[in-house]
């Protein structure tokens, strides 16, 4: 008997570039890389210039909606077509819940988002301010606050949920992601090293550097793949 759909999504900033995110790659900001500046090493050289660059962002991201792609992946989960579904982002706008999007992991954070720099046990809280040089944020503890995102250099946050939820998936879709991000840039060939079959789909501007273990690659906008792709998916058994 054919299997239902036990669904699992990761997306990258690929997904939100229709939306006026731009993606890193191939982009700079101030004459920096964006991998160097959202990076832990110039986090602790220079968290001013951190926070300056993360309050642009800020900025830039607030009006920013969702765009068809977010809205494909919302009504999938919505539709109750799927047995299971799951979405794992490594985006860290909040464009996913703006669509309506319910089990999902925010594996490198939440950019509207600030947290203790120490640790010192206060949660994370909703901040959508914008910070300069002379006016950086402080934690009731007095140790600077800092964007609660994952920087390159740190672990990701939820891994141990996201490699459960691979373990239960049959259908792995990836979109708009590079392919060369750790560690998510490795799930595509864990699954595949695997005894259960599970089909792999990616979509994407251009190929992954991972594309050898796509059973699946469709290359253009997320914004008009997804959504025919989507009602496929739900009228299609896994
Ligand atoms: P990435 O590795 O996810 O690469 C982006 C990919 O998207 C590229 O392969 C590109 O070809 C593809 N792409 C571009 N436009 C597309 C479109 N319209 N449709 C489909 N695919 C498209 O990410 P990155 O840019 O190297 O960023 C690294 C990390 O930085 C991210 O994982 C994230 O944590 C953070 N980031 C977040 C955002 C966001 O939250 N929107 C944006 C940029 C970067
Ligand atoms: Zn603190």
């Amino acid at each position: 008997m054919a299997e239902r759909l036990r669904l699992f999504v990761l997306t990258g900033a690929g997904i939100s570039a229709e939306s006026g995110i731009p993606v890193f790659q191939g982009t700079q900001w101030r004459g920096h890389s964006h991998y160097d500046l959202a990076n832990i090493d110039t986090w602790n050289r220079d968290p001013k210039l951190s926070w300056e660059y993360y309050s642009e962002r800020r900025t830039r991201g607030r009006d920013a909606k969702p765009n068809p792609a977010h809205v494909a992946l919302a009504e999938l989960e919505r539709s109750g077509a799927c047995e299971r579904f799951f979405l794992c982002t490594q985006n860290v706008d909040g464009l996913h819940e703006a669509a309506g999007s319910q089990n999902l992991v925010h594996i490198h954070g939440k950019i509207y988002e600030s947290r203790c720099a120490q640790d010192c046990g206060r949660p994370a809280v909703t901040d959508y301010a914008v910070y300069s040089a002379d006016n950086l944020p402080r934690c009731e503890c007095g140790a600077l606050m800092r964007p609660n995102v994952c920087l390159f250099g740190e672990i990701p946050f939820d891994l141990d949920r996201v490699f459960e939820e691979l373990g239960r998936c049959n259908t792995f879709l990836a979109v708009g992601t590079s392919g060369s991000v750790q560690p998510v840039a490795g799930f595509v060939a864990e699954l595949k090293s695997k005894p259960a079959y599970v089909t792999t789909i990616f979509v994407g501007l251009e190929e992954p550097s991972n594309a050898y273990y796509f059973d699946e690659v469709h290359l253009g906008k997320a914004s008009e793949l997804l959504p025919p792709l989507m009602k496929k998916l739900a009228t299609t058994p896994a």
